[in-house]
């Protein structure tokens, strides 16, 4: 699995950054979240779903 967050649509309400630490940061510059891990673990698959269905904007895709 792997995924990525859409720049341009994430508003940077830190939802997956606190939901899913591992797998989310957050941008000094702006704000909006940075992936850390563009290829999610067997075990964070979980959180990388819970994060995309949780994420306002939908700005998470995993593919
Ligand atoms: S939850 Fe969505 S909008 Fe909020 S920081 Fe994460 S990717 Fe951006």
């Amino acid at each position: 699995m792997q995924v990525r967050v859409l720049d341009d649509v994430c508003q940077g309400h830190t939802l997956c950054a606190t939901s899913a630490p591992k797998l989310f940061g957050l941008s000094e510059e702006d704000g909006h979240a940075i992936v850390l891990l563009a290829e999610v673990p067997p075990e964070l698959e979980n959180d990388a779903r819970r994060a995309a269905l949780g994420c306002p904007e939908q700005a998470i895709q995993i593919f």
